[in-house]
């Protein structure tokens, strides 16, 4: 059995980008350093804040819960809402959103659930049905990014917390930098200024690998939900998950370098796009850099469709 390199008890894992093997308290203990130390650098929490955490029941974003709860337990200051979108995929998130009730009964966190159905008048499966031009992960990301920041803003939060792991994160800045989308690499976040009308995220797991943040849940016996979404199109993102796995069997860490690299060039970007002035939209009057925003124009095409 592979020991601990820092106490010579059993290993419960093996960091390859840390050379170390670490037992169960030390490897609590390295994701714990690790969750604090993102959340220092991406939000300030000296005084009293509200956090709304974006849980969908899978077991990064239960993770992420349980993180905060953990680290703010003594802090009566600081308060947190867990929101969940319910985007009407039947067999999938039904069986999430049960998992999100029991997790925030038990870690007694208020919860706050948002509906397509109820805000947009569908639900994904039934938009899925109208056969809208786009994929349905593009309708239910930019939909799901709305409700959130919306829900997050009606419950008066200071930040909106994600369950982004490293891989995740690794993997759409490639994407990003791959298509050439500025843009969307300024808009992954961590946010560090707060513009009107948005809440801004943090993305506290960022330094945890999805494959810990798996033995997180595990080890502190978090539900974790094993259906997957029946739209989940893998193709596309499976590729830089197989190009980073790769570019990490050759040379450890370079997921976390990708991240520094990230954290690095991100004020310069931020800078440009200050200069790229946020007005109304015309249809819905929510703040977008364009005459209507993507969300009214992802709805014009569902509806058209519902129409025709
Ligand atoms: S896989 Fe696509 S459709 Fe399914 S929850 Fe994720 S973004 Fe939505
Ligand atoms: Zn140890
Ligand atoms: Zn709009």
């Amino acid at each position: 059995m592979v020991k601990c390199s820092k106490c010579g008890r059993d290993a419960v894992i093996y960091q390859p980008y840390s050379g170390q093997s670490l037992c169960e308290r030390h490897f609590e203990e390295s994701v714990l350093t690790r969750f604090k130390q993102e959340l220092r650098r991406q939000g300030e929490f000296k005084r009293g804040k509200r956090i709304a955490v974006a849980l969908s029941g899978g077991k990064d974003s239960s993770v992420l819960l349980h993180l905060l709860k953990r680290v703010f337990r003594e802090r009566e200051d600081i308060e947190l809402t867990a929101i969940t979108v319910d985007e009407g995929i039947a067999g999938y998130r039904d069986i999430s959103l049960q998992i999100a009730k029991r997790l925030t009964k038990n870690l007694g966190i208020e919860h706050v659930t948002v509906s397509f159905k109820e805000e947009l008048g569908l639900t994904l499966d039934e938009m899925v049905s109208l056969q809208p031009p786009r994929g349905p992960c593009t309708y239910c990301g930019v939909f799901r990014r709305r409700l959130l920041n919306e829900a997050a803003l009606s419950a008066g939060a200071d930040y909106l917390a994600l369950g982004h792991t490293l891989d995740d994160f690794a993997q759409s800045v490639l994407m990003n930098i791959f298509t050439a989308d500025v843009k969307k690499l300024i808009r992954l976040g961590p946010h560090s200024r707060v513009r009107e009308g948005f809440v801004p995220r943090i993305l506290p797991m960022i330094q945890i690998p999805e494959k810990e943040s798996l033995l997180y849940a595990i080890l502190n016996n978090l539900e974790i939900q094993h259906e997957e979404c029946p739209y989940a199109v893998r193709a596309h993102r499976g590729l830089y998950r197989e190009i980073l796995e790769r570019m990490e069997d050759a040379a450890a860490g370079t997921r976390h370098r990708i991240v520094k690299f990230h954290r690095e060039v991100l004020p310069a970007l931020l800078e440009r796009s200050l200069h790229e002035p946020l007005r109304a939209c015309e249809v819905c009057g929510r703040p977008t850099v364009g005459k209507v925003c993507k969300v009214c124009e992802l709805k014009r095409e569902i509806y058209e469709k519902k129409g025709a």
